[in-house]
């Protein structure tokens, strides 16, 4: 089956204004209608002026994306009406958009030993934020909807692909690049709500796309495709064509409905903001330039180089930025294979498990602690067990250092004398087992592990358990 996607990703920048006014962009938590101005509200008579950092944060992402800058940018005019857009028009780009012709490296595996595939970006464009509307229950079966203009201009950059993509399941691993990039470069935080939104393009067999609109989380895109190519496959079937439209995605009900059939170009009557002058910006580019730091596709490379660890845990700490900072901490100081597997392996899944992000976590445990918890471990002074289990005491009640955490559980590892008295009672309290285990039953040696690490409370290791504990009883037979 061959499968088109493009998607159109607009994502919220980090500048401290909006792009035509000066009201803060800090509003997530605060109440509707707050950060509004005659501007940002589209009243009569009230003016634009640009932010040129935002224009600064949208060519910094062009130029990681591969882009061609352009000489010089014109804002334009998209008129349509609707509740969210209180002007009529949306001030946008069109024929001069920051830059065309990019390129994003994917490994369509999903991690280590995918293959990599190439996706080329058609352009990157600045535009304004609409409001957000809140429907009270479904789009299709609200009896009103709310609004909040806090959200109206908003800089977002927009970011168009070339229909390269040929599954759902390509367009979220797309999509995660895109994040990782945008948070390398400083300019974006794809943990606000609503930070990012797509507009997702399918097409079967080379048949008409439909264009799913405005779709808010990284696992929406994937469903809505995933739902859109079973709905479109289904009409195939039939014999039936597919129209070129413009569907909404449900969240609740993970599905596509129809909102309308497709708009064209000439619909929006695009034409020059008269209110803003042609912007020259090709005399910043090497400034801006120099201002880009490593990236995700490098910063791996450097990694598994630089600390010798697998492609896979390079692949897993240089996602979020965070994640890589916090590493290369911890690895100055300590082992840094240990680091990678713990990092990547148990602290990340903590992290994944209370969805809390690195950044929220590292107020919790500092790097400083990550590398106490792991010299103890390497000390002996604790098993892997108990490491785990300090890192989850630590996210979970925050302001408690490791060492209180081990004297208030009782985490210190036992000496192997302790084990060896613990392993003779097991043995004589489950002769049973212990016959199981010398006729050949295996199983009875990890019931056996089992029975020892209870009588610890887990402050053996269990492989060294395991060892003692067939030494004692071979040597019996
Ligand atoms: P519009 O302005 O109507 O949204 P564009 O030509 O700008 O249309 O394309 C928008 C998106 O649609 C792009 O991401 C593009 O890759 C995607 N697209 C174009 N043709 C197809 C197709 N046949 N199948 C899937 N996606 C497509
Ligand atoms: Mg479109
Ligand atoms: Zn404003």
């Amino acid at each position: 089956m061959d499968v088109k996607i493009g998607l159109e990703c607009h994502a919220q920048l980090l500048t401290k204004s909006k792009l035509f006014c000066s009201c803060s962009t800090d509003y997530h938590d605060s109440k509707p209608n707050t950060h509004v101005c005659a501007t940002c509200l589209g009243l009569p008579g009230a003016l634009p002026v640009v932010n040129e950092r935002a224009i600064r944060y949208g060519m910094k992402v062009a130029l990681a994306l591969g882009c061609e800058v352009q000489e010089e940018i014109i804002f334009y005019r998209k008129n349509y009406y609707y509740p969210d857009l209180p002007r009529g028009f949306q001030i946008t780009q069109y024929d001069f958009p920051i830059a065309f012709n990019g390129l994003v490296r994917i490994e369509s595996g999903g991690g280590d030993g995918g293959k990599e595939r190439e996706i080329r970006i058609t352009r990157v464009h600045m535009e304004e934020d609409p409001g957000r509307l809140v429907y009270i229950g479904t789009i299709d079966t609200a009896k009103y909807s709310l609004v909040d203009y806090n959200r109206s201009g908003m800089p977002l950059v927009e970011i168009v692909t070339e229909p390269d993509l040929k599954s759902p399941k390509e367009a979220r691993i797309f999509l995660g690049k895109l994040r990782s990039t945008l948070e390398y470069l400083g300019v974006f935080d794809g943990d606000l709500e609503g930070a990012m939104r797509v507009d997702a393009n399918i097409s079967l067999e080379g048949g008409d796309r439909a264009e799913v609109k405005n779709i808010s989380s990284y696992k929406g895109v994937e469903r809505a495709l995933s739902f859109e190519i079973t709905r479109q496959k289904n009409l195939l079937r039939r014999g039936l064509k597919i129209q070129q439209e413009t569907r909404h995605y449900d969240e609740t009900r993970g599905i596509t409905l129809s909102m309308r059939t497709k708009e064209f170009e000439h619909d929006y009557r695009y034409f020059p903001e008269p209110d803003l002058v042609r912007i020259r910006i090709s005399d910043r580019i090497e400034e801006i330039k120099r201002e880009i730091p490593e990236l995700p596709d490098e910063k791996k490379k450097r990694f598994t180089s630089q600390y010798s660890i697998t492609t896979e845990h390079a692949n897993s700490l240089t996602y979020d930025i965070n994640i890589a900072d916090f590493y290369e901490e911890v690895a100055s100081k300590i082992d840094m294979k240990l680091s990678a597997t713990w990092i990547a392996d148990v602290l990340k899944g903590e992290l994944n498990y209370r969805s809390i992000s690195m950044r929220e976590a590292s107020k919790r445990i500092s790097t400083a602690d990550f590398v106490a918890i792991l010299r103890y471990l390497k000390d002996g002074v604790i098993t892997e067990r108990g490491a785990t289990e300090i890192m989850r005491e630590m996210l979970d009640r925050g302001g408690v250092k490791p060492e209180e955490i081990i004297k208030s559980k009782g985490l210190a590892s036992i000496g192997s004398e302790e084990i060896e008295g613990a392993i003779d009672k097991v043995i004589k309290e489950n002769e049973g087992a212990v016959e199981d285990y010398k006729v050949g039953k295996k199983e009875a040696l990890n019931f056996l592990v089992g029975q020892v690490m209870k009588h610890t409370r887990g402050r053996a290791e269990p492989k060294e358990v395991r060892r003692l504990l067939v030494g004692k009883i071979e040597s019996e037979f």
